[in-house]
């Protein structure tokens, strides 16, 4: 699976509605300071389901809904699009015979939240389901954030060999081990 497209409204700094394009190969995301940078990694992180506000460099969830800026009011939600494109097939059995996943997440003032898969309503389970076992998500070594190589390499034993054991790709049956013995 690649990241192929993101898209943006009323995610933090992006009050307009912003598509992000990621060909294949290397993208980088310049600009001064402060014009978003970082959100746009957030934003990758929270549509892969992140859950810590700390992650996401907020002090509570609603933190990450744009809260007006340059004559713009503040918006009442926020939603992030990613769409992946799966022409190498290593999406999870379930969505195999897609050619492109659209994963959708969006937050409510309200506290309401909604998750969806190629716009059909999922559980956030669905959407962590994903990306298990594939090395990207949002608790994977695929996003490393500002200042946060530090992290990795003082990882405790547990910590590193989740990285591990995500890059050889047994998650995924760990994962449903665990469930089936809760059965
Ligand atoms: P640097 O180069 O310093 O790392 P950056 O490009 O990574 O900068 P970001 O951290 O992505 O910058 O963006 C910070 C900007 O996002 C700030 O101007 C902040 O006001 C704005 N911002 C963050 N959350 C919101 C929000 N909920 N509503 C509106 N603007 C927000
Ligand atoms: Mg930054």
């Amino acid at each position: 699976m690649r990241l192929k497209k993101m898209e943006l409204v009323g995610f933090k700094s992006f009050g307009e509605k912003s598509v992000i394009a990621f060909p294949p190969g290397i993208s980088a995301i310049v600009g001064p300071n402060g014009c978003g940078k970082s959100n746009i990694v957030d934003a990758l992180r929270w549509a892969m389901g992140e859950m810590s506000v700390k992650q996401l460099r907020g002090k509570s969830m609603e933190d990450i809904i744009f809260a007006g800026a340059n004559g713009r009011p503040p918006m009442n939600l926020a939603e992030v699009s990613l769409t992946l494109s799966n022409e190498n097939g290593t999406a999870p059995e379930a969505f195999k015979h897609f050619s492109e996943i659209m994963l959708t997440r969006r937050l409510y003032r309200s506290g309401e939240s909604l998750y969806m898969i190629n716009r059909q309503p999922c559980r956030l389970k669905d959407i962590h389901n994903i990306f298990l076992g594939s090395g990207m998500g949002a608790k994977s070594y695929a996003v490393i954030q500002q200042g946060n190589i530090g992290a990795i390499t003082d990882a405790g034993p547990e910590e590193r060999r989740f990285f591990i054991e995500e890059a050889a790709g047994v998650t995924r049956y760990k994962q449903r081990k665990k469930e089936t013995l809760r059965k």
